[in-house]
Formats: structure tokens, sequence, C-alpha cells
């Protein structure tokens, strides 16, 4: 075993089969059937570990990586970032119910959201919930409300949109002024929300957030971003003698899906940030805030592959080739969504010459469901098993039951052994609400 992919963890065994985290992925797929994803419990590990040792080597002990649960959520999941010792960020009552169903320590949890419903607060506040990462000025007083009423003081953050574009697909792109997240600084709505949140009584106001987009691969714009944040809390200090405690600088590495992505270096990322904002924080004789990031992708996508099996294989004479699977948009609807590229490849076909052009369709009655269109893999056929690469991230978190598609299992790979983290839908699950 050689040959990377991609990957250090995607190699090709000497019997010519794909293999993932030292497992041969040919034999997963008869066990567990398709499609099915797989997640590498040691790299999803180890990314967290350069994440928190990166930033508290330069932001101090309490400095941890919360993770963007929406990228990938069910429980397994939160008992590992438990067991790590991060934080995590939740989006809705359901991805606060799963953390809290797998023990997860709530005061280490951000409940994160454009529109909390007056059933997530409450249901949050019920929990436990460590902070509240405020989106506008009509929310901050629904919390002090709820708050009052459990008889609490709540910690929040305020999210704030400072004003860039980090020159990334438009649709996850999430730090502009006319973003529909946060409150804006150029606008001064972020100083009138510091404000009122400093007169609720209810409320602890306990810093900023920021969080500039996804799949990002530059880092000028978290130095940007840092830039304004900073130059923000010097100026909430000076006007109304409040001192951030924490400053969050979101998620949003990019990674590597395809050979022609760069690969970026977490480490040399954080050093980055860390540098800048030491450096500022010394020139304007601000005590450095406790940093937060809160990644998810660069967690947990390369940690991931998704396995199908081939179905039929239909060549249009003089257009093009389908190569249909027994899955698609409703196990990763990203291609469907954003055009996102991937690596694809013949599991049980690795060394052979990747030389039929194709098109990997999905099962969905929807010509808009393909997994990718014009890539190269062997000839295939009916029953081979193809791969898919780095799909750890907003792939399983994502799926859905369009058709009525059953969700597929997850598999956790660990030391040549495996854990059924997330069992296969059944007709029965299909069924289970309706009446
Ligand atoms: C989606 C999201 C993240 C995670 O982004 P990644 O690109 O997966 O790292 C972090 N913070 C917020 C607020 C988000 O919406």
């Amino acid at each position: 075993m050689d040959r990377k992919i991609v990957h250090s963890n995607v190699t090709v065994g000497e019997n010519g089969h794909l293999f993932f985290a030292g497992a041969d992925t040919v034999l997963l797929a008869e066990k567990y059937g398709t499609p099915v994803f797989l997640l590498d419990n040691a790299r999803v590990r180890a990314r967290i570990r350069e994440y928190k040792e990166a930033m508290q080597m330069n932001f101090g002990e309490s400095s941890v990586p919360l993770f963007a649960s929406k990228s990938l959520s069910f429980k397994e999941i939160y008992r590992i970032m438990a067991e790590e010792g991060i934080g995590t960020d939740i989006v809705s009552s359901g991805e606060l119910f799963t953390a809290v169903s797998a023990g997860f320590p709530m005061e280490r949890a951000f409940f994160h959201g454009n529109n909390k419903t007056d059933f997530d607060i409450q249901y949050a506040i019920e929990n436990r919930i460590g902070y509240f990462i405020v989106d506008s000025m009509e929310e901050l007083l629904l919390i002090d409300e709820y708050a009052e009423k459990a008889g609490i003081r709540q910690k929040i953050l305020l999210r704030l949109t400072p004003g860039i574009d980090p020159h990334t697909h438009q649709k996850i792109s999430t730090g502009g002024v006319d973003s529909k997240f946060g409150s804006a600084i150029e606008t001064g709505l972020a100083e009138r929300i510091t404000k009122a949140a400093l007169s609720q009584t209810n409320i602890e106001l306990c810093g900023f957030h920021c969080h500039i987009g996804s799949q990002i691969f530059e880092i000028e714009p978290y130095i940007t971003a840092a830039e304004i944040m900073l130059s923000f809390i010097l100026k909430m200090k000076e006007k109304f003698g409040f001192t951030a405690k924490i400053l969050n600088l979101g998620g949003g590495f990019g990674v590597r899906y395809i050979e022609s992505d760069p690969e970026i270096s977490i480490t040399k990322n954080i050093n980055a940030i860390g540098a800048y904002i030491r450096k500022k924080c010394a020139e304007t004789a601000l005590d450095m805030p406790i940093i937060y990031m809160e990644p998810g992708r660069s967690i947990v996508a390369d940690a991931g592959m998704t396995l199908y099996t081939v179905g039929t294989v239909k060549e249009i004479e003089g257009f093009k080739n389908y190569v249909s699977i027994d899955g698609g948009m409703t196990d990763n609807p990203r291609y469907t969504l954003y055009q996102s590229a991937y690596t694809v490849l013949l599991a049980n076909k690795a060394n052979e010459k990747a030389d039929f052009s194709c098109t990997i369709g999905g099962r969905c009655c929807e010509s808009g469901d393909l997994i990718q269109e014009n890539v190269l893999i062997p000839k295939p056929e009916r029953g081979d098993i193809l791969a898919v690469l780095v799909t750890g991230a907003y792939n399983y978190s994502m799926a859905s039951n369009y058709n009525r598609v059953t969700k597929p299992p997850v598999v956790v790979l660990r030391n040549n052994t495996e854990k059924l983290a997330v069992r296969r839908e059944r007709f029965e699950d299909l069924v289970a609400c309706d009446i």
C-alpha cells in the first residue's frame, strides 16, 4: 500500500482494492451494504488535536475549537468532541437534542442561527446551553425575557458582520453587510446591539462572533476579519467601558476535494492569525480575548468516504456516458447545490486505467441528481463499487429522504475495528411519522 490518493488515508492495496484508513473498502461494502458512509476516527481526532494545539499555543489554554456540528451530526460525533475536550456549535433544537442525548457537556455548546424560535430559546435555556450567539435585536430581547423567567443570567456572544467578501461560493459566503446573518458593523447596528445587550439585566455579554464563509483557502480574509473585530472591541471599550472576554472568529478553512485543490495547513493558518492578533493587542494595550474558532468541514471532510454500487451504465453515443449509482443527491446534495468537485474512483478496480469519461448520476427522478460530471474512471460494470472521497462534511448531515430513499449508515473505522455509529434506515423509519 503505497500510492496515496488525494489524502494520506486513501491508498491502493496489493489486491487492487481501494483502502481507507487501512481498511479494504470492497470488503466493507460487502459487509455493510451500499451506500455507506465511512468515517476515519483517527483522522477526525488528529484534526481536532491540530486545531486545539495550535490555538492553545497561540492564544492560551482556554482557547479551543468549537466543532460546527451542522457539518456532521450524530451521537458518536458529540462523544468524540466531548472526549477530546472541545466545544461545539449547534444551530437547531434537533442538533441540541442529539448533543444532549450523547451526554455532551452543554456549558461548552454555542447556539447559532438567524431565526431561533421561541421554542429553541426556551429549550436551550432548559438544557443550560453555555452561550447563545445572538443574531438580532429581537432575539436579544427574547433571550432576556426567557432568561428572567428561568431565573438565570444567560451568557451570550453577539454575531457581527464585518463586511468581507472571502472569495468563495456565494451560497456559503456569510460575512457581507447584506448577509442574512448577524448585525453589521458598517451600519452602526453592531454598536447599538452591544449597548442594548449591556443594559439587559438577565444577559451577560461575553464578546463577539463573526463567520465569513466556508471553503476559504486564503488567509487574508481572516486577518482582515480579526482586524475589524479587534477594532470594534477597542471601540466598545472606549465607548462603553466594556472589554470583550471572547472573540470567536468562526470557521471556514478550505479542504482538498480534488488533486488540484491546495492543501491548507491548519497550524500555519492559526499561527498567522495568532501573530496578527498578538501584535494588534500589544499595540493597542488590549488584553487578548479568549479566541474561539468554529471549524466544521476542515475537521471531518477528509475523514469521510462514501461507497456506492454501480447499477446501469448508459452510453449515449456521440453525447455522454452515465454511470448510475444506488445513492445520489439524497446522501450527497452538494453537486446539485453548488457544483462541488469530488474525486471519484472504482474501489474494486483502483489500479486499472481510468479512461472512461462519464457522469455519475444518482437514482432520483431529477436530472440534476448528479454526483459529478465528466470524470475519468475505469470502464465500470454493474456491481462495481464506486467510492467518492472527502465526503465527511455536509453529506450525511444534508441527507434527505427524497423519493423515500432510506439514509445510509455511518461506519466509524478505528484501528482495524469498526463501529456502526448510525444504522441504515429501514422502510419502517420512513413511515414512522405517517398517521
Ligand atoms: C457553517 C458554519 C461554520 C463551519 O464552517 P466550515 O466551513 O464547515 O468550517 C462555523 N460557524 C458558523 C456560524 C457556520 O455557519
